[in-house]
């Protein structure tokens, strides 16, 4: 290819090849001018453009400069040949010597002999990969950046037309496999829990661009600006629908109407405009490159971002397009997609969607966030769920079990007909319970309260009747961000949480950035051992600032109520001190300023750190409250990863070590008259609830769905008779005691789900 081939000469190649596929006579005929017009254009001596076809395999579809008898004869296994590791990694090759790569394969029936150099791109198609096209030259020559991205451009402007003209039907590619009549299982990680039964919607992000080349720049590039004023008005108006709502998405969407103005998004967007796609095209374009990009990167945060992204190039593809990308749902729905944005999701129907299966997918990417306001049940990383299902499927999704079941029996689906309508019974049997107190047969009261990490987790303040906020996970609506917000943006939000909780007490967590929650690295670089590395308390006493600032929103969203502020991943006495004396002095401040301190002050310290155990004494003077979180406790005492799903059931919280442990914390807190609750996972399961409150806890706090079970257990048990029963086991040999304290119960007549 010509070094010297310029933005221009890229403009009429494309609309050249625009008015050839567009043309009349059959798809092969226009193929073939296609290819012989890239080679001439790139004067290379080779085109060839490989198609996918059933199977995973790549077939020679039409070629200028290699054999024609190879045409329709060739076929590469996706993963073999140059050609094929293109398509398995839907990433360029660009070799100036083709034939000393150890993928190289020789296929003589080609007569490619003579041909040394090869630059390949993937062809791809609503996330697909769909070909390969190949440029060759007979002599060694390398290729550069550029020339890579002209037939990266050229390649996408030939994927759409040939989606368009249907070269390969999909049914060839995704026919059912096996026993069309037998049901399939796919499994997956469940985001949140839940079973439904409904017809498969697929979700379709990918807007089809009917316009690909641009007849004038200016003029993309004007409507490129209209369009992203009309994005940010959609995004602005899903914003202020979501402050009336109670269930408010309002943090994640703000954090995701900055992705809406990020300059650099936008400016990559304009230069692909000048080499002279349409707006719609330039937008798919530079979204498909940075795509590309990042799926190189493993970091999962920036990963997440990535789908915020897709939503957003969705609906300015949308808006550019004439819109309309929104497929009416039936009444039992399951939306199939490989990801989804925060703001598709909202764009559906709520009442009709029964379920979400993704490809993709991840804990805390923010779609799962706002499915779990709703309470749809979701699975994610379902391999194989774009080209397995179809729409109109008949499907069962029970996110309990990990999995989705296409073409389930009729037996299978009255199974889990009737397991929804338990659920529900179950439910408004819970829900029936809300007003009365988790107060056991013989007169034990718990204190039941819920963890909350963004706005839409307050609507299970009033829904469960909780006793108040526990833990308040301050960090959760500012993992998106690269930096922190300003004081006045964090005061906002801690103010709406605070009036939100209509008096009832609130207990914020300082950040606990890093480990599994959110890039510390972006402030420290990557660390071997994030979990134990400079995270939480660490990281804020080290930048004070951050720490600061966060306070004093705190104080200012509480004056003259109560303010309620631990620290988390505290592990000496003197790291308390240090944070406590920071908070101090901006009560200070803010009283100097003329501003109204909070009428009542507690300020506590989470014990997740093995080491503050050993200075219970020094520590039980000097906090107001100590709440015990055992998700971090648990994986500092088993030396046990959290996230490692090899490890989650190797160690039981229902074991004497945990329960001694926990045991020794009560005893010496009630001994000093300092508050103590359990904050992590354990508290929010029911056999576990019981057998805390036997070692003497009687404050819990859990996810809001935990709330309804542990307090009817609560109340059909006796406190008398669990307690010695599970004192009695605390010296046990045992690694679990799971099951005996299940049993126990179940012979009398407590309700353990
Ligand atoms: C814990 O570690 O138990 C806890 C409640 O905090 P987080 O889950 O946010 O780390
Ligand atoms: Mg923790």
């Amino acid at each position: 290819m010509p070094t010297s081939f310029s933005a221009g000469d890229l403009r009429r190649m494309l609309s050249r090849l625009r008015d050839v596929m567009a043309g009349v006579g059959a798809v092969q005929g226009r193929l073939d001018k296609v290819v012989a017009l890239i080679a001439q254009d790139l004067r290379a001596d080779v085109c060839s453009c490989y198609v996918m076809r059933a199977g995973e395999v790549l077939e020679l579809f039409a070629t200028f400069g290699l054999s024609q008898k190879a045409v329709h004869l060739t076929r590469l296994r996706v993963g073999e040949g140059l050609v094929g590791e293109i398509a398995a990694h839907a990433r360029p090759v660009a070799l100036a010597d083709a034939w000393s790569h150890p993928q190289f394969v020789y296929r003589p029936e080609t007569g490619e002999d003579f041909f040394r150099s090869l630059m390949g791109v993937p062809m791809i198609q609503a996330g697909r990969v769909i070909g390969v096209l190949v440029v060759q030259t007979r002599e060694e020559r390398p290729f550069n950046e550029w020339e890579v991205e002209t037939l990266e451009t050229v390649a996408m402007v030939i994927a759409e037309l040939m989606a368009a003209t249907q070269v390969v039907k999909r049914e060839e590619l995704f026919q059912q496999e096996g026993n069309a009549t037998l049901h399939v299982r796919l499994a997956g990680a469940p985001l949140h829990p839940g079973v439904g039964v409904g017809v498969a919607v697929m979700h379709k992000p990918h807007v089809r661009i009917g316009r690909l080349v641009g007849d004038d720049p200016v003029t993309e590039q004007h409507r490129l600006h209209t369009a992203l004023n009309t994005l940010r008005q959609e995004v602005d108006a899903l914003i202020d629908g979501s402050r009336g709502d109670a269930e408010g998405y309002g943090d994640i969407l703000e954090v995701y109407r900055m992705f809406a103005d990020d300059r650099g998004w936008i400016s990559r967007i304009s230069d692909v405009i000048s080499t002279g796609l349409t707006a719609e095209a330039a937008v798919q374009k530079a979204h498909d490159d940075t795509r590309v990009r990042m799926m190189n990167i493993n970091d999962p945060i920036i990963r997440e971002r990535m789908q915020d992204l897709d939503d957003l190039a969705n609906r300015l593809m949308s808006i550019l397009a004439g819109g309309g990308m929104r497929a009416e749902l039936p009444d039992n729905a399951i939306l199939v997609c490989r990801s989804i944005g925060p703001t598709e999701l909202l764009d559906y129907d709520r009442k009709k969607l029964k379920g979400l299966v993704m490809e993709e997918g991840s804990p805390t990417m923010h779609a799962a966030v706002v499915a779990k306001a709703l309470d749809i049940p979701v699975l994610a990383q379902v391999q194989g769920a774009l080209t397995r299902i179809d729409s109109l499927d008949l499907l069962v999704l029970d996110a309990n079990a990990g999995q989705v079941i296409l073409r389930p029996s009729e037996e299978l689906i009255d199974l889990y007909m009737t397991a929804i309508e338990a659920r529900v019974k179950q439910k408004a049997a819970y829900a029936s319970l809300k007003n009365l107190p988790a107060t056991t047969k013989d007169g034990v009261t718990v204190s039941l309260n819920i963890n909350a990490g963004f706005l839409l987790d307050m609507h299970g303040l009033a829904e469960t009747n909780a006793d108040g906020i526990g833990l308040y996970r301050t960090e959760m609506p500012f993992l998106a961000m690269p930096t922190l917000p300003d004081v006045n943006a964090q005061y906002a939000l801690y103010k709406q949480v605070v009036d939100g909780a209509k008096g009832k007490p609130v207990t914020f967590r300082t950040l606990d950035v890093g480990g599994d929650k959110i890039a510390a690295s972006s402030v420290s670089g990557p660390e071997d051992n994030p979990a134990m590395g400079w995270r939480s308390i660490r990281l804020t006493l080290d930048r004070p600032a951050l720490l600061k600032q966060q306070l004093r929103a705190m104080i200012k969203a509480t004056e003259n109520e109560t303010l309620r502020v631990m620290f988390p991943m505290i592990a000496s006495v003197g790291e308390f001190d240090a944070a406590h004396r920071i908070f101090k002095l901006e009560l200070d401040r803010h009283a100097r300023d003329g501003g109204r301190v909070p009428k009542i002050v507690k300020v506590g310290t989470m014990l997740e750190v093995p080491s503050l155990m050993w200075q219970m004494q020094a520590l039980v003077t000097r906090v107001d409250f100590i709440s015990i979180g055992t998700n971090d406790l648990m994986q500092f005492m088993f030396a046990a990863d959290r996230g490692n799903t090899r490890l989650a059931n190797r160690y039981d919280a229902l074991s004497p070590a945990v329960l001694n442990m926990i045991r020794f914390v009560v005893l010496q807190c009630r001994d000093a008259g300092v508050e103590v609750s359990v904050c992590g996972e354990m508290a929010g399961k029911p056999l576990d609830a019981l057998a805390l409150m036997a070692v003497g806890c009687r404050n819990l706090s859990m996810s809001a769905s935990g709330i309804g079970p542990v307090r009817s257990t609560i109340r059909s048990a006796a406190l008398s008779e669990i307690e010695p029963f599970i004192l009695g086991l605390l010296s046990s040999d045992e690694s679990s005691i799971r099951e005996r304290l299940r049993a126990f119960a179940r012979d009398r007549g407590i309700a353990v789900p």
